[in-house]
């Protein structure tokens, strides 16, 4: 398989920054004016936007944005999740509207119907009977994490090497060479040494995930169904059987986050492979945008949960209780019941998911016309280019395979023609309003900037 010109590379990326900075003056001037901003960005992660400066929102609708400058773009990065319903979705803006409009309350600190109803919803979908609000997955995770602990007893939590679940501490953790955890590279600040909250193992590998059990001090084995934050690494047939297997045997519990596995279907990865998690985490899309979060414990957690509350050794409600003020309010669950009773409905589902699956044939003809040694992994969807061929099969062999300039280059040059893609991914994720031509736009524009490359 041919490999890369490296110095080519450098030439057409230098030529595609020259296009982004002379078509986009108007968000690189706004970016320069925005001097009261740490990095000049509302939060430091949008600097992760290729080209020096982002591109600054006029407006979105469905799957199209429109930047200050004027261009509109195909959006196959849809918040990174969060605008998986699409940018706006009717029914959410309407609910959205009638609450802190007509109705009025956006957050109260009571309770509204609404609530019940997308409970007994995520009930249908993802099979967790008893649910509890946040406004973030992160912290739907750092609930669940805690609630773990008090369950079990146990103070640690098992995680994969390259995971992600937003900036939950226990999280940013590689294996060391001792088979301790470590601080994985770049975090920030940690609290503690990560080996005193975490054991890591590596995914695929279910003799590691044994070995780290085995310490009988994990309250929980925390994961996506499939690694997505560092490409989609799928799970081998079996694996995720076994770490089902391997939690109970170990007196460890399940917790499965499917911020990101949701696109999987319609009852996330749960539903399509038969999971059977102890606990839950969502968050991101289910608001239709509006921030909020859940996660769902099975009858046994909460059982465990209450005893100790009964006891009087932990209190949920008032010392352990008053994290997140604003979780629940009647905006967010107004948000998530409209966005999962009308958008991202069954057969909103299979349409995005066909497209996905033409996405991936697409990409994966240009990778074979060209022999490219790339590969290209879908999960619903979701699809997500990778620089390795095969697919790696473990976070690890994933992270292996990052290129920055090369990245930076794609990026770029499919947002010069017009798709955005969503940064720190090569992801593509497809909503509700997503076409059949707009994937085709993105398989002849993949193929041009490729060639390009290989030509
Ligand atoms: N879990 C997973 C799997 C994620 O990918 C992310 C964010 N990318 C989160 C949790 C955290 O989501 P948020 O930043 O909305 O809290």
């Amino acid at each position: 398989m041919p490999s890369i010109d490296r110095a080519r590379l450098t030439m057409l990326l230098d030529r595609e920054q020259a296009a982004y900075t002379d078509n986009h003056p108007r968000s690189r001037a706004l970016f320069e004016e925005a001097g009261n901003l740490f990095g000049r960005v509302p939060m430091t992660w949008m600097n992760m936007w290729s080209g020096g400066f982002p591109l600054y929102l006029d407006r979105a609708t469905g799957n199209r944005v429109t930047d200050v400058d004027g261009h509109t773009y195909v959006d196959f990065a849809l918040g990174d999740t969060g605008a998986m319903a699409g940018h706006s979705p009717a029914a959410t803006v309407a609910a959205v509207q009638g609450r802190a409009g007509d109705l009025g309350g956006i957050t109260t600190m009571l309770p509204t119907a609404d609530a019940q109803w997308v409970g007994a919803e995520l009930e249908r979908r993802f099979g967790m009977p008893l649910w509890s609000f946040t406004l973030s997955a992160t912290d739907a995770n750092r609930w669940a994490i805690r609630l773990a602990r008090l369950a079990t007893g146990r103070p640690k939590v098992l995680v994969f090497a390259y995971c992600y679940h937003g900036s939950v501490d226990e999280a940013f953790a590689l294996p060391g060479p001792d088979g301790k955890a470590q601080s994985r590279p770049g975090n920030v600040a940690p609290p503690v040494d990560l080996a005193v909250t975490t054991r890591v193992a590596t995914w695929n590998d279910l003799a590691s995930v044994e070995a780290a059990l085995a310490h009988g001090d994990v309250a929980a084995i925390l994961t996506e169904p499939a690694l997505t934050n560092i490409g989609i690494v799928l799970p081998d047939e079996g694996f995720l059987s076994g770490l089902r297997e391997l939690a109970t045997r170990h007196g460890a519990l399940l917790m499965i986050d499917e911020t990101h596995t949701f696109s999987a279907g319609w009852g996330g990865a749960t539903r399509e492979w038969a999971l059977e998690p102890d606990i839950f985490v969502i968050g991101k899309s289910i608001g239709g945008g509006i921030p909020c979060g859940a996660y769902g414990i099975s009858r046994e957690v909460a059982d465990a949960i209450t005893r100790h509350t009964d006891a009087g050794d932990a209190d949920i409600v008032d010392v352990g209780g008053v994290g997140g003020t604003l979780a629940g309010n009647a905006l967010s669950t107004a948000a998530m019941r409209a966005t999962l009773g009308e958008v991202l409905t069954e057969p909103a589902f299979s349409h995005m998911t066909e497209l996905a699956t033409t996405f991936t044939a697409g990409v994966q003809a240009t990778l074979d016309e060209f022999e490219v040694p790339w590969s290209v992994s879908q999960l619903g969807a979701r699809a997500e280019y990778r620089f390795a061929r095969p697919a790696p099969r473990s976070g690890e062999e994933s992270a292996a395979a990052a290129d920055d300039v090369l990245d930076a280059y794609l990026h770029l040059a499919l947002c010069n023609r017009g798709i955005l893609m969503t940064p720190f991914h090569n992801m593509a994720l497809m909503c509700p309003e997503t076409s059949r031509a707009d994937v085709d736009l993105h398989t002849a524009t993949f193929r041009e900037v490729v060639g390009a490359l290989y030509a």
